[in-house]
């Protein structure tokens, strides 16, 4: 972005996080509206307070179907598909485990491995029974709960950059904690900072250069604990229970719909920095960058966005450098 563009920044809390809209001209008005559509959506979808949509769901496990709205309908049925896939780390029905370790909401100790095994017969992704006809969801098992934390956000950016789309706007940027989607091409691009995992800073290793596209991280460094020297992160592995261990320690998806980037970081946090790449071959449309606890930047490609490395600690490899 050249000196002379003024860019006006409206910023909020919402769902836990600090949300920021970059616009081009000044209109309190408009960022007012979009924060407001930011809250119905988290009244539908929260886990966090005993009423919403999804918690009617998970209250009524067990017992009954109950019918949502259009879009909370077709988030979960989203977010079952993303769980069905072979070998998927994303599994929507994650909830009573995310409640129990309660980690990013003061979550500080390892839960006895009874209650984890307990808990984990009731994450099958299988038993949360969809009906089309209806817009119902039904939790097959008491004690089943769907938790959205790993989508919702990357949905609801999505919603708003139609919404500003909509209102007339051809440049402007949302960021809710993590999720940034960007509408248009101001001069020299979007430049979106890869934050550096743990830095207590706003330090970064690199940045990106995007236009009308989506760019979400997921790192372990946002929500975390450390016990006995070892950390324990938000992002569980629905295969064991415990959060997903492996060589990586933030991944970033830039694709066109950031609910494709929310999922795509899961999959990928699953499958690592090889068998990530490899997949992503099939799916020219979503890129990763893996940072991994070597300090590599590993990138599967980037026809879609300028990567530059600002880090000297950190080694840039992969296919198309
Ligand atoms: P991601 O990696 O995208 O997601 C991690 C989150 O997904 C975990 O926190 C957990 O919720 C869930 N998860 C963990 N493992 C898996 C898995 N294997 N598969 C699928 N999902 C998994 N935070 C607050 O502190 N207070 C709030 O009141 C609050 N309200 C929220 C309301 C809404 C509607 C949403 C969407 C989020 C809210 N949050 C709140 C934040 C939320 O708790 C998560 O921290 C956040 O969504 C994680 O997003 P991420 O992009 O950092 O991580
Ligand atoms: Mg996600």
């Amino acid at each position: 972005m050249s000196d002379t563009t003024r860019v006006y920044s409206y910023s909020a809390v919402l769902m836990g996080s600090p949300i920021l809209l970059k616009l081009f001209s000044h209109d309190e008005a408009l960022a007012s509206r979009v924060f407001r559509l930011i809250k119905q959506y988290e009244d539908l979808l929260t886990v966090n307070r005993a009423q919403s949509q999804v918690m009617d769901i998970n209250h009524a496990a067990g017992l009954r179907a109950v019918v949502v709205s259009s879009p909370v309908y077709s988030l979960i049925k989203c977010a079952k598909a993303a769980s069905m896939l072979p070998d998927s780390a994303f599994n929507l029905a994650i909830g009573p485990l995310v409640k129990r370790w309660r980690i990013g909401f003061r979550g500080d100790t390892v839960p006895p491995v009874e209650d984890i095994v307990r808990l984990l017969a009731l994450t099958d992704p299988r038993q949360v029974v969809l009906n089309d006809a209806e817009q119902s969801v039904f939790l097959t098992k008491a004690g089943m709960e769907i938790d959205l934390g790993a989508i919702a956000k990357g949905y609801i950016a999505d919603r708003v950059r139609d919404y500003l789309r909509k209102e007339g706007v051809v440049q402007g940027l949302i960021n809710l904690g993590g999720n940034v989607q960007t509408l248009g091409t101001p001069e020299g691009g979007w430049s979106i900072g890869l934050k550096k995992p743990f830095s207590t800073s706003a330090s970064m290793i690199g940045t990106l250069e995007i236009a009308n596209k989506s760019v979400v991280t997921s790192g372990v460094y946002e929500r975390f604990f450390e016990h006995n020297g070892q950390i324990y992160h938000h992002i569980l592995d629905p295969r064991t229970g415990y959060p997903l261990n492996n060589e990586l320690d933030s991944v970033t998806i830039v694709s066109e719909n950031s609910i494709d980037g929310d999922i795509w970081t899961t999959l990928m946090y699953g499958m690592g920095v090889e068998k990530g790449c490899a997949a992503l071959r099939a799916r020219p449309d979503i890129e990763a960058i893996f940072v991994t606890k070597a300090k590599e930047v590993v990138l599967s490609s980037n026809h879609h966005y300028r990567f530059t490395l600002l880090d000297k600690d950190y080694r840039l490899t992969g296919s198309t450098v």
